[in-house]
Protein backbone atom coordinates (compact mmCIF):
# COMPACT_ATOMS: atom_id res chain seq x y z
CA UNK A 1 0.00 0.00 0.00
CA UNK A 2 1.31 3.37 -0.96
CA UNK A 3 2.02 6.03 1.80
CA UNK A 4 -0.51 8.08 0.19
CA UNK A 5 -3.21 5.33 0.59
CA UNK A 6 -2.24 5.02 4.14
CA UNK A 7 -2.71 8.41 4.63
CA UNK A 8 -5.85 8.51 3.53
CA UNK A 9 -7.14 5.63 5.05
CA UNK A 10 -5.94 7.88 8.04
CA UNK A 11 -7.94 10.54 6.84
CA UNK A 12 -10.69 8.08 6.76
CA UNK A 13 -11.05 6.77 9.56
CA UNK A 14 -10.71 10.38 11.68
CA UNK A 15 -13.27 11.53 9.77
CA UNK A 16 -15.13 8.87 11.81
CA UNK A 17 -13.42 9.71 15.07
CA UNK A 18 -14.75 13.48 14.20
CA UNK A 19 -18.09 11.93 13.99
CA UNK A 20 -18.13 9.58 16.93
CA UNK A 21 -16.77 12.66 19.23
CA UNK A 22 -19.46 14.86 18.46
CA UNK A 23 -22.32 12.23 18.88
CA UNK A 24 -20.20 11.50 22.40
CA UNK A 25 -20.91 14.99 23.22
CA UNK A 26 -23.96 15.27 22.10
CA UNK A 27 -25.21 12.11 23.94
CA UNK A 28 -23.59 13.26 27.40
CA UNK A 29 -25.04 16.82 27.22
CA UNK A 30 -28.92 14.84 26.53
CA UNK A 31 -28.58 12.87 28.98
CA UNK A 32 -25.86 14.65 31.93
CA UNK A 33 -26.37 18.06 30.78
CA UNK A 34 -24.11 21.00 29.69
CA UNK A 35 -20.57 18.67 30.32
CA UNK A 36 -17.05 20.54 29.42
CA UNK A 37 -15.33 17.20 30.85
CA UNK A 38 -17.27 15.54 27.80
CA UNK A 39 -16.07 18.05 25.61
CA UNK A 40 -12.13 17.91 26.91
CA UNK A 41 -12.50 14.07 26.66
CA UNK A 42 -13.25 14.34 22.89
CA UNK A 43 -10.83 16.82 22.43
CA UNK A 44 -8.26 15.05 23.88
CA UNK A 45 -9.57 11.47 21.95
CA UNK A 46 -9.45 13.27 18.76
CA UNK A 47 -5.74 14.39 19.43
CA UNK A 48 -5.06 11.31 20.40
CA UNK A 49 -6.34 9.91 17.38
CA UNK A 50 -4.74 12.20 15.06
CA UNK A 51 -0.99 11.75 16.72
CA UNK A 52 -0.35 9.34 13.69
CA UNK A 53 -0.85 12.11 11.32
CA UNK A 54 2.12 13.18 12.12
CA UNK A 55 4.08 9.98 10.93
CA UNK A 56 3.07 10.66 7.22
CA UNK A 57 5.94 11.80 5.80
CA UNK A 58 7.73 12.64 2.26
CA UNK A 59 10.00 9.13 1.76
CA UNK A 60 12.31 12.12 0.30
CA UNK A 61 12.41 15.18 2.04
CA UNK A 62 9.87 14.56 4.91
CA UNK A 63 7.45 17.09 4.18
CA UNK A 64 4.00 16.05 6.29
CA UNK A 65 1.52 14.64 3.76
CA UNK A 66 -1.16 16.97 5.79
CA UNK A 67 0.32 20.46 5.77
CA UNK A 68 -0.03 22.72 3.15
CA UNK A 69 2.89 25.31 3.74
CA UNK A 70 1.93 26.41 7.27
CA UNK A 71 -2.03 25.32 6.99
CA UNK A 72 -3.18 21.65 7.61
CA UNK A 73 -5.59 20.01 6.01
CA UNK A 74 -7.77 17.15 6.93
CA UNK A 75 -6.63 14.83 3.37
CA UNK A 76 -3.40 14.27 2.06
CA UNK A 77 -0.98 15.79 -0.64
CA UNK A 78 -1.03 12.32 -4.05
CA UNK A 79 2.02 14.74 -4.44
CA UNK A 80 4.45 16.20 -2.31
CA UNK A 81 4.25 20.12 -2.34
CA UNK A 82 7.82 20.86 -1.65
CA UNK A 83 9.78 18.17 -3.47
CA UNK A 84 7.48 16.57 -6.36
CA UNK A 85 7.87 13.37 -4.98
CA UNK A 86 4.44 11.23 -6.51
CA UNK A 87 2.61 9.82 -3.26
CA UNK A 88 -0.08 8.09 -5.38
CA UNK A 89 -0.01 4.93 -7.70
CA UNK A 90 -0.44 6.61 -11.31
CA UNK A 91 -3.60 4.53 -11.25
CA UNK A 92 -5.26 5.78 -8.43
ZN1 LIG B 1 8.94 15.67 -0.59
Amino acid sequence: MSLYEKARRHAGFMAGALVIAILFVLVVERFLGHSSIAFGIAIIGLVAANARMLTFNCPTCGKNLFFRGMFVVPWPNRTCGKCGTELAPPSD
